[in-house]
């Protein structure tokens, strides 16, 4: 059984949630231009990843709000879990945290202040 950290509510039972599928797929600028094969890629195509994945998950039976997480799907450990529309704050590829300028100021989850400026950094060697 998983427990997982909801921004609003803390650490939780994991059948409080509803997983949402990947995150960061953005809708089709113009949906009307794509074809039959790229509409159906976007409805129904997501990355099969074996490790670190971002996907969407919603706190249903609590403060019924949506957020993002990291997941390994090889061990089902959360990594970490942020707030809809900011970026991954993760490398999916390496695992290494990537310092965003919201880390330097307020805490985590407070919110986007709508920079994309970002540097990675690597937690390896500290
Ligand atoms: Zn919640």
């Amino acid at each position: 059984m998983l427990l997982i950290e909801c921004p609003n509510c803390g650490p939780r039972d994991e059948t409080e949630f509803h997983y949402g599928g990947q995150a960061h797929v953005a809708y089709p600028e113009d949906p009307y231009a794509l074809s039959d094969k790229e509409w159906a890629e976007y409805l129904f195509y997501r990355d099969n990843t074996r490790g670190l994945y971002a996907e969407r998950w919603s706190h249903s039976l609590g403060c019924r709000k949506w957020f993002n997480a990291v997941r390994d799907t090889v061990t089902y450990e959360i990594k970490t879990v942020y707030p809809m529309g900011a970026p991954c704050p993760v490398d999916l590829r390496t695992g290494e945290r990537i310092r965003t300028d919201a880390d330097s100021g307020a805490e985590a989850g407070a919110g986007s202040n709508g920079s994309t400026d970002t540097t990675i950094e690597s937690e390896v060697g500290r």
